[in-house]
């Protein structure tokens, strides 16, 4: 019998999952250990809560963690509970499928005025992770900036323009629901380093925001370069930009803007005692496709400021990390220890892209230690035994369950959830 221990559960971490016990059937078990008692990490805790229809597929997750031979071991931190090492003493092989959790900084002065988050933080806090809980981000204004051109972006500047109504159907967290219920936010602007050929935004994300029931968004046609130049970009990217100029037809018959600033990059933050504008400098493009500043300076009002320019990986004691990920060739790190997913590619792609890092590195694992080959590592007796002598006391799969069920059970009225947000209220559920 071989023992595998996946170290996340999130996308990556039950793809790999999924692909291992494919490969190896009864004759191994695998054990998804996460921090948290409660799984999928970014479907629960970064996917919007208004688009219900992608959380869906933690469904093919679910028939993963019912396999005879997949267990789920929650409220374990690796690297803190127990290291690398002692993991692989226990398990034949172990795979990072940690994400990458951690906002990458702007690094312009004013970073650090109350008022400017991180898209993680205020992600987390509209979806119930229990780190930023207490967020409490800065509503009272009647400006907002967020920077960035990928569809994390869009999802902060949709998610502050929507009325109450429009969140009806989604698992927003109640307190985040009454915070933007009662927000004084009339314009958000999004500001992109370069051009609208550059965006990392997607179509579905952006058809929706012309159809917002209480705000507009709005282009500026001179950043456009002239539409023939749309023809040779990938089908995609250019059904991106057609709707964005769409955009510029829109009549302004609603209370809110949401503005597309093209070509901005923020120089610094300023405010007494809390963010009140970014000074922008225009930028062109150079000839390698990047952002030049031309020196051409101008503000926008913000006392919100949320930056959505990517993450980074948590580091893990005694496992080699550079550039925001883990070190790993083709997601092999060292002998027997693996990464996957935002841990391995950095953060990246949708959520189907990490399906194939999964099957890639079940392959490599299979490929060294083939199906019906002995292994002697202990597996989940010996983890449980270790975390039990040092006070820790995981959950399993069931415990999920009734955590599911509970926060189901709470719903308000057409919300599929109510999520506790808390990890001592996870486990009052569970009478710990
Ligand atoms: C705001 C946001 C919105 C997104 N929206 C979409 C979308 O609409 N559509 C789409 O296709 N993709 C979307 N994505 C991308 C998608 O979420 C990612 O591709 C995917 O979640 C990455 O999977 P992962 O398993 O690598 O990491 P994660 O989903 O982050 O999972 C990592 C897991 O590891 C656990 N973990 C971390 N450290 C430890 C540790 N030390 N010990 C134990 N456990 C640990 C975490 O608790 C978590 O459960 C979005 C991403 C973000 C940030």
């Amino acid at each position: 019998m071989r023992h595998f221990a996946i170290v996340g559960s999130g996308p990556a971490g039950f793809y790999t999952a999924e692909a291992l016990e494919k490969a190896y059937g009864e004759k191994a078990r695998i054990d998804i250990l996460d921090r948290y008692p409660v799984p999928y990490g970014l479907i629960r805790f970064g996917v919007a809560p208004d688009h219900q229809s992608l959380k869906a597929v933690s469904k093919r997750y679910d028939k993963v963690a019912e396999c005879a031979g997949v267990d789920f071991i929650g409220n374990v931190t690796v690297g803190r509970d127990l290291s690398i090492a002692e993991l692989l003493d226990l398990y034949d092989a172990v795979v990072l499928a940690t994400g990458a959790p951690h906002d990458r900084k702007l690094g312009v002065p004013g970073e650090e005025l109350p008022g400017v988050i991180g898209s993680a933080e205020f992600v987390g806090w509209y979806n119930g992770h229990p780190e930023f809980a207490d967020l409490d981000p800065f509503l009272r204004g009647t400006h907002a900036v967020v920077v960035g051109a990928g569809n994390v972006a869009l999802d902060c500047a949709r998610i502050l323009s929507k009325t109450r109504a429009e969140f009806e159907g989604s698992d927003i967290v109640g307190h985040a629901l009454d915070a933007l219920d009662s927000s004084a936010i009339r314009t958000v602007t999004i500001l992109g380093r370069r051009g609208p050929h550059q965006v990392a935004m997607t179509p579905k994300e952006l058809g929706e925001l012309g159809h917002l029931e209480a705000s507009v968004p709005e282009v500026d046609l001179t950043d456009f370069p002239p539409v023939e130049a749309d023809e040779p970009l990938e089908p995609g990217l250019r059904k991106s930009v057609t709707i964005l100029r769409s955009f510029a037809e829109l009549p302004h018959d609603k209370p809110k803007r949401m503005v597309f600033d093209f070509f901005a990059k923020p120089l610094r933050i300023e405010g007494e005692g809390g963010a009140e504008r970014v000074i922008v400098e225009c930028t062109e493009l150079d000839e390698k496709g990047g952002a030049r500043g031309t020196g051409e300076t101008y503000e926008v009002p913000a006392s919100l400021v949320i930056t959505a320019i990517g993450y980074s990986t948590s580091p893990i004691p005694d496992v080699p990390f550079e550039g925001g990920k883990f070190v790993n060739e083709r997601g092999c790190i060292a002998d027997r220890l693996y990464a996957v997913g935002w841990a391995r590619r950095g953060p990246t792609g949708t959520i189907g892209t990490n399906r194939p890092d999964g099957y890639e590195v079940a392959e490599q694992i299979a490929a060294t230690m083939p199906a019906g080959s002995a292994g002697e590592r202990e597996g989940a007796s010996g983890l449980k035994r270790l975390l039990e002598s040092r006070g820790v006391m995981p959950t399993d799969y069931d415990d999920w369950r009734k955590i599911e069920q509970t926060e189901v059970a709470n719903a308000r009225p057409g919300s599929p959830r109510e999520k506790f947000v808390r990890p001592h209220e996870w486990l009052g559920v569970l009478g710990r």
